[in-house]
């Protein structure tokens, strides 16, 4: 199994990420990408792939980090994204939920940045992976608009949410889905309409991802601990069950998947 996104690159793995990473493949897990949402938090993603072999990173800033950014922010993406191990720009986007550690930043901020990156990736010829929450509209709007940019496939939504009509226009925009542990979550998430669970049965198989999103996200029946890489089994045996399918059959169109998206 992938994990196509996770941040072990946070302060929350400062001291444990080496016995994290090892005990993650040790379980099967066979490629880890790292995001990261700041200038520095990328940095740190490209520097931990550059350690271990099977690990890549997205270089990128986090809507929330729109109303944060240093002059000169740009080319210090750039410089980072142009690294061999860099697999794509993420993660970028919008998101209109309010945090209790994070306001909603101002809207036309993180659109311009958002904008910015989908330039700076379509440069640089790296696919984008996107982050939505309760923007899925606004986000659409973007890549619409903004097509000529979009590579083929242009990447991927993570942690996708939103309703069956959104996926419907994001798998028609050519993106690949990403499925993290809140799958296994009953119930409606704040804000949203659809459960998870109805995405996951609708995405077509050879377009799904899987994910952590690790140290958020913990999977049922480990959630309440810190998540890690290696949940993403539990997140692939989830997906398998729900769509009827056996485990290897999808660990091996998931890891097709990839491939397809990041040539990894
Ligand atoms: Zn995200
Ligand atoms: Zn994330």
């Amino acid at each position: 199994m992938i994990d196509v996104h996770c941040h072990l690159n946070f302060h929350a793995f400062e001291k444990d990420y080496d016995e994290v990473i090892k005990s993650a493949f040790k379980a099967g897990v066979t490629k880890i990408i790292n995001v990261g949402t700041k200038i520095d938090s990328s940095f740190r993603a490209v520097e931990m792939a550059q350690k271990y072999p099977q690990l890549y990173a997205i270089v990128g800033v986090h809507p929330h980090h729109a109303d944060k950014l240093e002059a000169g922010w740009e080319l210090e993406l750039e410089k980072l994204a142009k690294n061999p191990k860099v697999v794509a720009i993420g993660e970028i986007g919008i998101d209109y939920f309010r945090y209790k550690s994070n306001s909603i930043v101002d809207p036309k901020l993180q659109k311009e940045t958002f904008i910015k990156q989908i330039i700076l990736a379509n440069k640089l010829k790296l696919p984008l992976q996107i982050h939505n929450r309760l923007a899925g509209k606004d986000i659409l709007d973007i890549l619409e608009n903004h097509k000529p940019y979009l590579l083929n496939p242009p990447g991927m939504f993570h942690c996708m949410s939103g309703d069956l009509d959104s996926l419907k226009k994001v798998l028609d925009l050519g993106f690949y889905i990403g499925f993290d542990g809140n799958i296994t979550y009953s119930g409606l998430a704040p804000g949203e309409t659809v459960e998870l669970k109805e995405l996951v049965s609708y995405a077509p198989l050879d377009r799904i991802v899987t994910e952590t999103d690790s140290p958020f996200l913990t999977p049922e029946p480990m959630r309440g601990v810190k998540n890690r890489p290696e949940y993403v089994i539990i997140i692939g045996e989830f997906i398998s069950k729900l769509r009827g399918i056996n485990f290897d059959k999808l660990r091996n169109q998931t890891t097709k998947n990839v491939k397809k998206i990041f040539s990894i």
